[in-house]
């Protein structure tokens, strides 16, 4: 579903709500607002993950008397980049582990079948030499566009 947020206010929400994600620059979210739910269950569940292993190894040091072995620290994931290429989403970032890697493969393949514009379901398809990920209605109004626009130039 379309959302009704502006950019600045989504990017302040992702920011506020995982610091140390964004903790150093990575170019902004240069996506449609259709993914931005996508992104923000993305973000929310990378950061409950490292969160939830951290707080598992920390009450096995204090308190471990069936010698549980000890998780692995999962690296904090930081975003270098977040983009949309060939239609498709592509989520940049540094540490995470294996659980991560299939979280963002995830998104990756849900935004590939929502429409970047509105949130609907949607495809990767050709619209005017461009590959977007665009549902029925905002691929013909694409293509009229297009269209249009190769009417006034000709
Ligand atoms: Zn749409």
């Amino acid at each position: 579903m379309n959302e009704d947020i502006e950019y600045e206010t989504f990017v302040k929400e992702l920011h506020e709500k995982h610091p140390l994600m964004f903790a150093q620059p990575y170019g902004g979210v240069c996506v449609g607002k259709g993914w931005y739910p996508i992104l923000r269950a993305l973000c929310h569940n990378i950061q409950s993950h490292i969160d939830a292993v951290d707080c598992w190894r920390r009450s096995l040091i204090l308190k471990n008397p069936h010698n549980r072995p000890l998780p692995e620290e999962v690296p904090q994931v930081v975003v270098t980049q977040i983009k949309e290429k060939f239609g498709g989403l592509r989520f940049y970032y540094d540490g995470g582990d294996e659980m991560i890697e299939g979280m963002v493969h995830m998104a990756e393949s849900w935004a590939a079948v929502t429409c970047e514009i509105c949130g609907n379901h949607g495809s990767i398809r050709n619209a005017g030499g461009w590959l977007t990920s665009l549902c029925d209605m905002h691929y013909n109004e694409r293509i009229e566009l297009v269209r249009s626009r190769n009417a006034t130039t000709n």
